[in-house]
């Protein structure tokens, strides 16, 4: 399982704060996915944050 960003993401800081094992605000102030696939114990995390994106920036691939 993976997951990506897109262009639309606001900053807000949400995904971070549920997932900072898997999402980190950028240098480009842009939250990024930034380990190469996502563990099997944050998985619900995750899904958690990008559910919460209130901008629905982040896809989740299995
Ligand atoms: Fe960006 Fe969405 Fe993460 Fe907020 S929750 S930082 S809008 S990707």
């Amino acid at each position: 399982m993976i997951a990506t960003v897109d262009s639309s993401c606001i900053s807000c800081g949400v995904c971070p704060d549920i997932c900072p094992e898997a999402f980190k605000i950028g240098d480009d102030g842009l939250a990024e996915f930034y380990i190469d696939s996502i563990p099997d114990e944050i998985q619900d995390r995750a899904i958690e944050a990008a559910d919460s994106c209130p901008v629905n920036a982040i896809q989740i691939e299995k």
